[in-house]
């Protein structure tokens, strides 16, 4: 079986294709989001998504969020004492997604299509292949996020040439990207984003406002504190739908307090936030060579599009109303979905041809001649521009630069600076080319760059035919088989939360945040229904725990409300 999944950085969730259309896997608690969050206590328990996400209020020391952010980095997580990476994580949040489709579908998932930004390099989108795979599935394709948007909006079921534009915020980044549907081929022509914006930012602009009304100093809060009140903060925003203010409440100290932001004041504190939003947006339509009247249609994908005050922002930037009839938070892992289904060729869907951009620039590392004849180095010269269509093959000439030179290093890099030492260094290929005088040797580079991103350069000597080929591995995170195979093992001793004990610890781990939440009465009245439940479930009778587990969820979701309307 295949499934379709859209690692998300707040979310993550997956979807597998049906005769009547793609749909959502729920996991095992029945929800169709599962929160891309991670938690280990001291027993080696694993905590993945809901649970991992109440158990960080309580324990951020021992959990990680917003991860997706240093996929492919060297960045290192420390969970209960233990060292992570981002594809470490990721990979249980991929694993945790991996058996909750089995155990929903009743079959077993070896092979998936993930999801990444179109803004990702190489070496985040090889970290998540990889996270992939140490979770265990094959990963059949990597999909750019809009493009797997566009799919699940049927764009590719279109009679007519379209082009539209997706545009996508979600809760730490934003992607805008421009795609042509024609002759069954669905290509995207231009990606820009901003990996630095999303619904976290907005989430800040109501805790900042909160603490300033409040007058408390961040920089003497705990983590924790800190953890609980974003959390309040990202409830007030969720909860103001329609509504014309965001309120925020937290128990503080002993207190419940308050701050109200009526939507005019939201808008302009929010302003700078928006202004990011419209440089992707102008350069990726400039990149495409199209104007906003040449797009026939928008799609809004990620959660942050519900906000009224973001789709009103739409609305006016495009002078016309967007398209959001596929759920925002769905519409990536519906489109990786089809995807998958597709490459299975299942009968029901016409194929597609998917053509993909290079969401980045190319290039090697050369040295100029200076106006006094003077060899200059450290210059980039492109050879694959960024948002070529790809697959792309394009080769460079390029010559010896002195007389006697027996060696020559290919820098392959990626970037946008002048400089290559300001851009991402991918790998070297070294030479060793026939004596002879400056200029005399011909070296031809070929960058051949394929729709999975994977990168191969090719350098042929032109005076002795001889080619020497690399395929780029990236430096940070050149494992092999077998290093995969231990980091597997090493990660196998970790337990992941059998799932009917899930549901219950999810629901305990609410109880006892809720408790730090509240006071006097309500405090008691928790503290009697958690009693009770922990009974039945230490009598371990299944049929009566399922139902102590209804009543318990009944009393937590009328103490949370009880609390919220205080
Ligand atoms: P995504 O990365 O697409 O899962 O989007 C997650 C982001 O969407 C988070 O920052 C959420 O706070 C935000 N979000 C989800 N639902 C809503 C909502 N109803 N109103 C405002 N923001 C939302």
């Amino acid at each position: 079986m295949i499934i379709g999944i859209d690692l998300g950085t707040t979310n993550s969730l997956a979807a597998y294709y049906t005769d009547e259309g793609p749909k959502i896997i729920p996991n095992r608690l029945g929800e169709r989001l599962t929160p891309s969050v991670v938690s280990i206590d001291e027993d080696d328990q694993v905590y993945v998504g809901e649970s991992a996400r109440e158990r960080l209020a309580l324990h951020p020391d021992q959990g990680a969020h917003l991860f997706k952010r240093s996929m492919g980095s060297r960045k290192e997580f420390k969970l209960g004492g233990k060292t992570f990476s981002a594809q470490d994580l990721s990979s249980f949040v991929l694993r945790q997604l991996k058996e909750d489709a089995e155990s929903y579908l009743g079959e077993p998932v070896t092979e998936a299509v993930i999801s990444v930004p179109a803004y990702f390099n190489d070496i985040k989108r090889k970290a998540t292949k990889r996270a992939g795979e140490l979770a265990g599935l094959k990963v059949e394709r990597i999909i750019s996020e809009p493009t797997a948007a566009a799919i699940a909006y049927g764009l590719y079921q279109k009679q007519e040439d379209t082009r539209f534009l997706v545009f996508d915020l979600g809760g730490g980044t934003f992607d805008v990207s421009i795609l042509e549907y024609y002759d069954d081929i669905l290509e995207v022509r231009a990606v820009a984003g901003d990996n630095y914006l999303g619904g976290e930012d907005f989430t800040n602009v109501i805790l900042e406002h909160f603490l300033e009304e409040h007058h408390i100093d961040k920089d003497e809060c705990t983590d924790r504190e800190m953890a609980y009140l974003r959390n309040q903060a990202e409830k007030g925003k969720c909860a103001s739908q329609g509504e014309n203010s965001y309120r925020m409440q937290a128990l503080w100290h002993g207190d419940r307090l308050e701050s109200t932001m009526n939507r005019r004041d939201f808008e302009k504190k929010t302003r700078k936030l928006f202004d990011r939003i419209k440089q992707p947006v102008r350069r990726s339509l400039s990149d495409a060579g199209v104007k906003i009247r040449d797009i026939d249609e928008i799609v809004l994908v990620g959660g942050t599009t519900r906000m009224p005050t973001v789709r009103k922002f739409v609305g006016r930037l495009f002078g016309r109303v967007p398209d959001t009839s596929v759920n925002p938070d769905e519409a990536v892992a519906l489109g990786a979905a089809i995807q998958g289904a597709m490459k299975e060729r299942k009968s029901s869907i016409r194929e597609v041809i998917l053509t993909d951009v290079c969401p980045f620039t190319l290039g090697t590392e050369i040295s100029v001649k200076t106006e006094n004849g003077r060899l200059e180095g450290n210059h980039f010269c492109p050879i694959l521009e960024r948002n070529t269509v790809i697959p792309a093959s394009r080769t460079e000439k390029f010559f010896t630069v002195y007389d006697h030179q027996t060696q020559v290093e290919i820098h392959v890099l990626q970037g946008e600076s002048r400089f290559a030492s300001n851009n991402v260094s991918l790998g070297l290929l070294s030479l060793t080319v026939p004596d002879g005088r400056a200029g005399e040797q011909e070296i031809d580079i070929t960058y051949t760059y394929d729709v999975n991103a994977l990168l191969e350069v090719e350098a042929k000597i032109v005076s002795t035919g001889e080619i020497v080929t690399k395929l780029i591995k990236n430096q940070d995170n050149n494992m092999t088989m077998e290093e995969m195979q231990a980091r597997m093992q090493e990660l196998a001793y970790l337990k992941i939360h059998p799932r009917e004990k899930e549901a219950n610890k999810v629901l305990l781990l609410r109880g006892e945040r809720l408790y730090e939440e509240t006071t006097g009465e309500l405090r008691e009245q928790l503290e009697a229904v958690t009693r009770q439940f922990e009974r039945i479930l230490d009598r371990q009778d299944p049929d009566r725990i399922e139902e102590a587990r209804k009543d318990y969820e009944e009393a937590l979701d009328w103490i949370e409300e009880a609390l919220w309307l205080e």
